[in-house]
């Protein structure tokens, strides 16, 4: 793998990347800069979102032009305003060494005065949305003359959005254009078309398979009936202490409608959508990328290309109708090398259209049950619990204090305060939980995961009674009853699994309860399975031998062997 600078990168921007803590370039950089640099005109660049396609060509635009032009050189269109800000955020970042340097974002919905203002202060590198740059095109107010740069950043989208038009009016009117470099996610055949008729013989670069969805992210589903749709969002939320989650709703009346509910609820959410004034959109998308705000629940148009760190979750509230905002949305996580999950609720009706997204991102999916209000609490319990033992208590001066606490706490065991602790945190849970709904639709319907037709009739889906007392798994918490045996199977995170849909998926296969599991323990490319003896042979039968991904599945006890 190469590095930085092996690329042919000025040192002051090798520095930059350093700074940054890139440690080295992603493949769609490693490809695309030396071309860029080697003054190729155009370029077609296609890689999944969170591949860092923004350094892919802010970097080689920082080099080719030249600090002593005193007016802009390099044009950079994006779909929306939040993504404009990010794209001149990174740049601001990547030109810290290079003194003389200047990037405006441009875009709608703020004072066009300042902007044409800061316009004439010598910049080079602008960053737009399609409609204001439009508009100061038309107000002569913006000079493109001298531009010989143009980047279209997230052209799918802009195409998504119409922009069609817009873009074909910036390219006809940059009329010294030397190098156009057009980076998507995708490639639907508009794009293709506008290449054709803008480029001259483009470099085409791929990187990974286009149209599929990040590896880094576990897709995962539940199947909830639409009344149901917002209490499982609810529980989905609970069961998931310490989320930092994007969630995804087709119309802005639902996001903002949730965003409320939700909030009367004590929950630390905002909604992001077009009805709201610049203003708050910047206000909402500041707290929520410092973390200050723990969920943002936006439409599709307002979140497009959004690069926040770390977001845990990316929650559907429901499916998109499109594979490809499907992609979009569930790019929103995994990025960067991390990894994330990517929940839909879904209706019965609707697993069709999800068989058909899993099928074109080519991503297995994971159905999960909705968890119910006992698992919620527990989770929330240890979550807290955890918070607790991790508490950083070394700066304050709480040693003065610890003799008055000590004395008034004197008749009270260690045990006592802990459930006094618990039961402040937790009433509101456990009140709320207490006779919680199954929420999971246990119509009886076909399950759609098996491939092809099942001997001995129509597969039914499990109907596992509702457990009560009981834990649902962990050896340590069965009860230590069973016989264990332990199982070897040949699949693990390598296979995209994670813990819970892996557990998912045996149990679907073996059409077991997952009370008969005790620990699972998941490795690259093995696990190993605790599972009452009883219950071994009937998982063994069920799986090994059948296919995953085109790969034979061996699974067996692990202590014959
Ligand atoms: P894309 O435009 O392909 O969706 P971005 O350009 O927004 O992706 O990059 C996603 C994230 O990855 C950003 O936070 C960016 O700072 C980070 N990133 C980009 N390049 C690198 C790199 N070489 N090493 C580490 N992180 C990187
Ligand atoms: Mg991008």
């Amino acid at each position: 793998m190469a590095t930085f600078e092996e690329l042919g990168l000025d040192a002051r921007l090798v520095q930059a990347t350093d700074a940054l803590g890139f440690k080295q370039p992603t493949p769609i950089q490693e490809q695309a800069i030396p071309v860029l640099l080697s003054g190729t005109k155009d370029l077609v660049g296609l890689a999944q979102t969170g591949t860092g396609k923004t350094a892919a060509f802010a970097l080689p635009l920082l080099q080719l032009v030249a600090v002593e032009n005193k007016y802009p050189l390099a044009l950079v269109v994006c779909p929306t305003r939040e993504l404009c800000l990010q794209i001149v955020n990174e740049i601001e970042l990547f030109k810290k060494f290079l003194p003389g340097m200047h990037a405006i974002a441009v875009y709608g919905g703020t004072s066009i005065g300042m902007q044409i203002r800061d316009l004439k202060r010598g910049i080079q590198i602008v960053v737009a949305t399609p409609g204001r740059l439009i508009d100061l095109i038309e107000r002569k107010a913006i000079n493109l003359e001298q531009i010989k740069y143009v980047v279209l950043d997230e052209a799918d989208e802009m195409l998504n959005m119409g922009f069609k038009d817009d873009i074909e009016f910036i390219l006809q009117n940059t009329p010294k254009r030397e190098a156009t470099w057009l980076f998507s996610a995708t490639m639907p055949p508009e794009i293709r078309r506008v290449s054709k008729k803008y480029m001259q013989q483009p470099v085409e670069i791929t990187v990974g398979k286009m149209n599929t969805a990040n590896k880094n992210v576990d897709h995962q589903y539940y199947v909830a009936s639409a009344h149901h749709r917002y209490e499982t969002l609810k529980r989905l939320i609970d069961f998931n202490p310490g989320i930092y989650g994007l969630i995804f709703t087709r119309t802005k009346a639902d996001a903002q409608n949730i965003a409320e509910k939700l909030t009367r609820e004590g929950y630390d959410i905002d909604a992001l959508h077009g009805d709201l004034t610049q203003q708050q959109r910047d206000k909402v998308m500041g707290e929520f990328r410092e973390k200050t705000l723990q969920l943002l629940i936006a439409t599709d148009v307002a979140a497009r290309g959004i690069d926040v760190q770390g977001i845990t979750h990316v929650i559907n509230y429901e499916l998109p109708d499109d594979v490809e905002v499907y992609t979009h949305r569930s790019g929103r996580t995994g990025r960067a090398g991390n990894t994330g999950i990517c929940l839909s609720i879904v209706h019965s009706r609707e697993i069709g259209k999800l068989r058909q997204i899993e099928r074109i991102v080519q991503v297995p999916f994971h159905k999960l049950e909705i968890p119910g209000g006992k698992e919620v609490c527990r989770k929330q319990f240890f979550y807290f619990m955890e918070k607790l033992l991790q508490t950083d208590i070394s700066h304050g001066d709480y040693e003065t204090y610890v003799p008055m606490i000590a004395e008034k706490f004197a008749d009270i065991s260690k045990e006592e305060i802990l459930k006094r602790v618990a039961a402040m945190e937790f009433d509101r849970f456990l009140k709320y939980y207490e006779n919680a709904e199954d929420l999971n639709l246990r119509e009886r319907t076909r399950d759609f995961r098996t491939e092809g037709p099942r001997i001995g009739g129509d597969r039914r889906e499990r109907i596992p009674a509702r457990e009560t007392g009981r834990e649902p798994r962990g050896r340590e918490f069965s009860g230590g009853s069973g016989d264990f045996a332990k199982l070897f199977v040949n699949l693990g995170t390598k296979d995209g699994f994670y813990k819970a849909s892996f557990l998912q998926f045996i149990l679907d296969m073996s059409e077991l309860r997952k009370e008969v599991l005790g620990r699972i323990d998941m490795k690259e490319m093995n696990s190993w399975i605790e599972i009452e003896r009883s219950a071994a042979n009937q998982m063994i039968r069920a799986i090994d031998g059948k296919n995953y991904k085109g790969r034979r599945i061996r699974m067996n006890d692990a202590n014959s062997r």
